[in-house]
């Protein structure tokens, strides 16, 4: 059991509708029964369509919401299809992720990045900031190097560290169903936790309600981002309870 202040972080990706917006009602009933629910931070990262709504459904809860990307620039523009951070901000995000393999797989560099940190940092957007290696990094045993890459550029001359949250996320664990054995984690948190100082250092690759067993035990893990588990209320109740049970 854990007595520690823990995040939950529900990455939807381009899932969810207004349909599956009924399945936080049941989370939102859940919390309000939960003993230890003041050791607990949920935060709903919906696609951006469902911000808005969201965040008016959890006034009155210590449910947040954030965003899963923005735009790098902070005034408005003549962008097709991009959304700033004061945007996100007008519809009630309070998070952002930012360096999810998944856009840095389709084409996001370290320097495209590190804008976009410091534009939602600017307007007041808390960053929740992913890294991560690929499968071939870790064979070639370079994890730590790419790690230190992506804070050192990702992270370059950002101001209100305080207000970015680490999620560690080895890309060959998102979606697969393979997590990294607990020593390894335990060592890979500690590595990035010395790096970053005073940032909670949350993990994130396949985290469900069988596995959240395994990986609460591991000490210094603040919390987890959740992509396909966090879709379905039951199943993003029960690592929650979990966790603490
Ligand atoms: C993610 O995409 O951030 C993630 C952790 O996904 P999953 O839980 O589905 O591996």
């Amino acid at each position: 059991m854990t007595n520690k202040y823990m995040y939950f972080i529900a990455n939807w990706k381009m899932f969810g509708n207004l349909g599956t917006l009924n399945s936080v009602k049941k989370v939102i009933k859940f919390l309000k029964t939960f003993k230890k629910s003041k050791k607990i931070k949920i935060i709903y990262c919906p696609p951006n369509t469902l911000i808005n709504l969201m965040s008016e459904k959890f006034l009155k809860t210590r449910i947040e919401v954030g965003a899963q990307n923005c735009h790098e620039s902070m005034s408005y523009a003549p962008l097709t299809g991009s959304v700033n951070p004061s945007m996100l901000r007008s519809v009630g995000a309070k998070y952002v992720i930012i360096g999810h393999s998944e856009n840095r797989q389709s084409g996001e560099t370290d320097k495209l990045i590190n804008l976009k940190v410091k534009a939602a940092i600017k307007v007041g957007l808390k960053v929740i900031f992913c890294i991560g290696e690929t499968l071939s990094q870790k064979r070639k045993k370079i994890t730590k190097q790419i790690l230190s890459r992506q804070i050192k550029l990702g992270l370059n001359k950002v101001q209100r560290t305080k207000n970015i949250i680490i999620a560690y996320e080895p890309v060959w664990s998102i979606g697969t169903g393979v997590i990294p054995k607990s020593s390894e984690l335990l060592k890979t948190i500690d590595f990035i936790k010395d790096k970053v100082r005073n940032n909670k250092v949350l993990y994130g690759g396949s985290v469900n309600p069988k596995n959240i067993r395994e990986l609460k035990l591991i000490r210094n893990i603040d919390g987890f981002l959740i992509g396909g588990a966090s879709q379905e209320a039951k199943k993003f109740i029960d690592i929650i309870k979990k966790t603490y049970n």
